[in-house]
């Protein structure tokens, strides 16, 4: 595969047999719509200048590219530098795309934003950009979730928002995405779904992606910057997708950048302990897209479990389906306990508290950078902070 000439996905959403628009058919002028839109505003120098501007003085773009100096040490291997999306704000990369997509809903003229959120991430990064165009905004939260995180959800009705609960199934995020597609079916003529990852039917992995690029290519400039020369490798974690597929984008034609995307390998390798999607998922449909799924004998969608909310979804974006099967991304899982360890390690090395989430990243480069050489370059993307884990990890760790 010549990623030189990577142009994914095709017009109708395809990462080879990955992606496409899997939705009721009263969904498909919305989305398509939605594409027109997106692919005119993306050559729109007035839309582009508008979108940096934002990054830059309203989310703090960009983010540094900051060189561990301990943890290079501790590691006893590579160089380490952490991109820093924890420092965004809200505090996390979630709002690069949620920014992205108001800005489109605006110029749609739509007047209301609906949302899913688990840990709530998401769901503050879109009442914030709701918050700053004036849109009407709902989110919509599982019960079980909205106890979890009751700290976001008091965050989210501080900006505006209407959280709506979900009662069904699980109580997480599966049923909220559900519940958010059900409002947009009977609502897409004025409101515009802000989908939080590269997941969905098309064109919501493409639009997720190339708001996220911003990570990827700044990581690129910053490092030659820095040391005249690319990384050997790049390393994130892997929820649906987005926070990884923004950093590895800009270097996929980079055929001497290697790249890992590290799942939650939960507390077990049996079905229902992990949401390791490809170690134990299979090719099936989720919520508008064709990807890897976890699912039982009988194709049902796995229950699944991560000690991070931001990671416990049964299914991954389509393009990092595509980019697994054709070689050009690694993929590992590491386990709760490991992520926790890392969690701690991070912290006490250099004065950095990552989300859970961005733990997983930082536990899967202790596996693999030890192994390196000294005078290879390693970029780990720190997609979030930790302050809204800070409850869960004393639990575990103090
Ligand atoms: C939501 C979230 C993730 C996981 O989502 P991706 O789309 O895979 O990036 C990772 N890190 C943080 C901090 C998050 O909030």
């Amino acid at each position: 595969m010549n990623f030189k000439k990577y142009k994914m996905p095709d017009s109708l959403g395809h990462f080879g047999q990955y992606g496409g628009m899997f939705v009721p058919e009263t969904l498909i002028p919305a989305l398509k719509e939605l594409d027109k839109v997106y692919e005119e505003s993306r050559q729109d120098p007035k839309f582009i200048r508008t979108f940096n501007g934002l990054m830059k003085d309203y989310v703090g773009r960009p983010t540094p590219l900051y060189f561990a100096e301990r943890l290079t040490r501790y590691f006893g291997g590579a160089k380490v530098y952490l991109k820093r999306e924890d420092l965004c704000h809200t505090g996390a990369h979630k709002i690069n795309n949620s920014l992205g997509q108001a800005l489109l809903a605006v110029r749609m003229g739509k007047k209301r934003v609906i949302a899913e959120t688990g840990a709530g991430q998401h769901g503050v990064a879109t009442a914030t950009a709701a918050a700053r165009f004036g849109l009407e905004c709902v989110v919509y939260m599982g019960e079980v979730d909205m106890k979890r995180q009751a700290l976001n959800v008091i965050r989210m009705q501080l900006l505006g928002t209407e959280v709506r609960p979900v009662y069904a199934g699980q109580k997480t995020l599966k049923e909220a995405v559900s519940a958010a597609i059900r409002d947009w079916v009977s609502s897409s003529r004025d409101s515009h779904y802000i989908l939080g990852s590269a997941l969905g039917p098309h064109p919501f992995p493409k639009i997720v992606r190339d708001f996220q690029s911003c990570i990827g290519r700044e990581a690129r400039e910053q490092i030659l910057k820095k040391e005249k020369r690319l990384p050997d490798l790049l390393i994130a974690c892997v929820g649906g997708g987005s926070n990884s597929i923004g950093l590895f984008h800009p270097f996929l034609a980079d055929k001497r950048v290697k790249m890992l995307g590290v799942e939650a390998g939960g507390r077990g390798s049996r079905i229902g302990e992990h949401a390791a999607r490809f170690a134990g998922g299979r090719l099936g449909i989720l919520q508008g897209t064709r990807s890897y799924v976890l699912q039982d004998k009988n194709g049902q969608i796995a229950l699944t479990h991560s000690v991070s909310a931001g990671l416990d979804y049964a299914a991954v974006g389509p393009e990092h389906s595509y980019l697994k099967d054709s070689g050009r991304v690694q993929y590992t899982k590491v386990s709760d306990k490991e992520a926790l360890a890392a969690f701690k390690l991070l912290s006490e090395q250099e004065g950095i508290i990552p989300a859970l989430e961005s733990a997983h990243a930082v536990a899967g480069a202790l596996k693999i950078v030890p192994k390196m050489r000294k005078n290879q370059l390693v970029v780990i993307n720190i997609s979030g902070r930790g302050d809204k884990d800070v409850e869960q990890a004393a639990k575990y760790l103090l």
